[in-house]
């Protein structure tokens, strides 16, 4: 069996996570990304570029080294696959990570604090608030990591971070496990705009 046939369900559980953030809102158009490890290697399977999540098939992936280089497959992988790779180096735990351009969590970002856990179930699922990361770019180069490293080092257990002005990365086990938390950390945000507005108006 050939590594493409062997990764089958792992592009499947791709899929199904693109074609979720697509529908629920988390992402429009062709932005976002979502990565999986490749069990037992130090590689990747990611998003190949330009295609949106919503058109998202088995096929619309390649695999890359933790440094995103092409290892197997036809496309170009995501420019964000830098990031990916260092999730997966510094988290051994995390077999998936999901990137969305979700409105709340980016609005939320520019008040430069973390997001806190609005509600009972967002405590009850995360271990911590979701920090947000000043990252001047359109994508975390190697001279951001630091940023994310010393995120992780604070909080180990953290499902995922807000780049200010750019949108939420969001770890897990499975990528629809991960594509899940990103719908959380989005109604999160939501829910701590209207707490805001709702205060703001006394009501
Ligand atoms: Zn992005």
């Amino acid at each position: 069996m050939s590594r493409t046939e062997k990764l089958l369900p792992i592009a499947e559980d791709l899929v199904i996570a693109c074609q979720r953030a697509y529908t629920r809102g988390l992402q429009t158009g062709s932005g976002g990304n979502v990565s999986a490890r490749v069990p037992g290697e130090d590689l990747m399977m990611v998003k190949a570029s330009g295609s949106s999540f919503a058109d998202c098939t088995t096929d619309g992936f390649v695999i890359t080294d933790f440094d995103g280089n092409l290892v197997e497959g036809t496309g170009k992988p995501t420019r964000e696959a830098l990031l990916h790779g260092l999730l997966y180096r510094i988290c051994p735990d995390v077999n998936a990570v999901v990137h969305t351009h979700s409105v709340y969590s980016i609005a939320w970002a520019s008040t430069g604090k973390a997001l806190p856990r609005t509600t009972w179930h967002a405590k009850l699922k995360m271990d911590s608030d979701i920090p947000t990361l000043n990252v001047p770019a359109a994508m975390v180069n190697p001279e951001y990591f630091h940023l994310v490293e010393e995120a992780y080092k604070a909080s180990p257990k953290l499902p995922g971070f807000i780049l200010k002005d750019h949108g939420i990365v969001v770890t897990g086990k499975t990528a629809v496990a991960a594509e899940h938390a990103a719908e959380l950390i989005e109604e999160t945000a939501q829910v701590a705009f209207l707490k805001q507005i709702a205060a703001k108006l006394g009501m």
